[in-house]
């Protein structure tokens, strides 16, 4: 009997976090709502609803402010309910081959403080992300916020492996095997982290806006394909939540294409890692035999020189860049072929430089194939961004929110 009961009251509070949940991220969507608006969406009751926003109001996250000649005929008050941009702040971190960078974000989403480390050295694991810890813990001390209204850091990592992030983490950009990322923040940050991949991070941006678009009558709901071509090449795919426990989300970066024989460290050789990707264009460039290996780990300098060069015009860097894209073109073929998405999105900053994504038009327009159909855009989405909105919705958009110690502070400050 114990148990029956146990697990009775389990599911009632995980109700009441899914409404709290619900409630926060309609207020994030609309910006301002009545009372009345909110029971229309979320079905609670008046009464349900009025104790739900009592604790966020407690918790200082929900702000409810009396409507402006708001006395109706019935003499009843009516109130405008918005979060409280201040109520609730979090990490967001980028730690990609191009990208080392810190942002503070407010609930409201927007990032109230942010640094850039780019040229960060590396090669030391743990003294690189030491160093991320400790700036992290001076941008919170001079954004002036309590450390307990900071509720966790989300962290965008340019790891190709997609799906969950495990707690040890290996990235070949970067030349980290295995390294516990995970651990090394949580400890040091003093707070709760969560690591996501740079393209599932970006395509769950895109997913929201393609289902808010879809909200408007905007768009149909649509299967995404996101690509992002740094150094390396990492995908994801919308709907992957789908994928059975356990099985990886297809990955495009080793899909060899033919006539081609760059060798790869999955020991197969054409795959799109070698000759699509920022590491294809610097092995273009620096015309690598075809059996050597690339050190993915020490490129960035390379590909940022090639990068640099086509931006100033240098006609051998833009034709490495216009041939990569020709070659992802093909690739993305073969993915069409197996995910059949109705969007592919180019993230990255090889994958959004001019030239490449030129190359990708003109090579699928080549083809004779379904791609010509499938729309490709630019992804615009910037990392830092997609990593602050991910710490969101792990800690604040999220039934695991705890609203006991924001309470408390409120309480405290008052
Ligand atoms: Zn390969």
């Amino acid at each position: 009997m114990g148990s029956v009961s146990l697990s009775k009251r389990h599911s009632v509070s995980d109700i009441r976090r899914e409404n709290l949940r619900q409630i926060m991220m309609l207020l994030a969507r609309h910006k301002t709502l009545t009372r009345h608006e909110i029971c229309v969406q979320t079905g609670l009751t008046g009464a349900g609803l009025s104790r739900n926003i009592r604790e966020l109001v407690d918790a200082g996250l929900v702000a409810d402010s009396p409507e402006e000649s708001s006395q109706n005929q019935m003499g009843r008050r009516r109130s405008i309910l918005s979060l409280n941009a201040n109520g609730a702040f979090v990490i967001g971190m980028t730690l990609t081959a191009n990208r080392k960078q810190l942002c503070v974000m407010n609930c409201a989403r927007d990032i109230i403080n942010q640094r850039d480390f780019d040229g960060l050295d590396v090669n030391d694991p743990a003294r690189a992300l030491e160093h991320f810890i400790r700036e992290a813990k001076t941008m919170i001390a001079e954004t002036g916020i309590e450390h307990g209204r900071v509720l966790g850091a989300g962290v965008v990592l340019g790891t190709s492996s997609a799906g969950p992030v495990g707690e040890r983490v290996s990235m070949p950009v970067l030349g980290w095997q295995k390294i516990p990322v995970l651990s090394i923040l949580r400890d040091g940050l003093a707070m709760p982290v969560s690591l996501i991949s740079r393209s599932d991070a970006l395509l769950r941006v895109e997913e929201e806006q393609a289902l808010a678009g879809h909200r408007a009558g905007n768009r149909n709901q649509s299967r995404i394909l996101l690509v992002n071509v740094g150094v390396g090449i990492g995908s994801a795919v919308s709907g992957g939540d789908s994928f059975p426990g356990g099985l990886h989300q297809p990955q495009i970066s080793h899909l060899a294409i033919g006539g081609r024989s760059a060798a790869c460290s999955c020991g197969r050789s054409g795959c799109l890692e070698q000759v699509a990707s920022g590491a294809g264009v610097v092995r273009a460039i620096s015309q690598l035999p075809d059996d050597r290996l690339m050190p993915f780990n020490h490129l960035s300098g390379d590909l940022s020189n090639a990068l640099n060069l086509a931006r100033e015009g240098d006609r051998s860097a833009r034709g490495a860049l216009f041939n990569a894209g020709m070659c992802m073109a093909q690739g993305l073929d073969l993915a069409a072929a197996m995910l059949s998405p109705d969007r592919i999105l180019i993230a990255g900053e090889v994958g959004r430089q001019p030239d490449y994504f030129q190359g990708i038009i003109s090579g699928s327009e080549q083809l004779a194939s379904p791609l010509k159909q499938v729309e490709i855009e630019r992804c615009t989405t910037r990392s830092m961004y997609a990593a602050g909105l991910f710490g969101l919705s792990s800690f604040l958009f999220s039934r695991d929110l705890s609203l006991d110690s924001l309470q408390l502070l409120s309480r405290e400050a008052s």
